[in-house]
């Protein structure tokens, strides 16, 4: 982290125009070659990150683009891997309780079923 690159990080863009703000500061240390794009990776289809990586300070920074529900953020790699566990954990837990719904509901109704 550095004067060059951004001295903050976003866990979440609020508003669409906070995000088209980021947006035109990014394109502008990207013309300026204070960052330059590393790739886009994948998190099993949850969110994807574009990589970026500072120049003046060798910081990687990840962004995920904000779409509808989704607010995306600005984090630096280490904090945006916690972020994204922290909703892989939370997607399992709902998944799981999918799953014990559909098991009780299907109990019920052999119950049902042989009463
Ligand atoms: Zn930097």
């Amino acid at each position: 982290m550095c004067n060059f690159c951004f001295n903050i990080e976003y866990e979440k863009f609020a508003t669409q125009i906070d995000f088209v703000e980021f947006d035109l500061l990014l394109n502008k240390k990207l013309e300026a070659k204070i960052l330059v794009v590393l790739g886009l990776r994948e998190h099993r289809k949850l969110v994807s990150d574009y990589i970026y990586k500072c120049t003046k300070c060798d910081v990687i920074w990840c962004l995920s683009s904000p779409d509808n529900a989704w607010r995306g953020y600005f984090l630096k790699e280490r904090n945006a891997n916690k972020l994204i566990k922290k909703l892989k954990d939370n997607q399992e837990k709902k998944d799981k309780g999918c799953l014990m719904v559909l098991c009780i509901t299907i109990i019920i109704i052999l119950i049902l079923a042989f009463i």
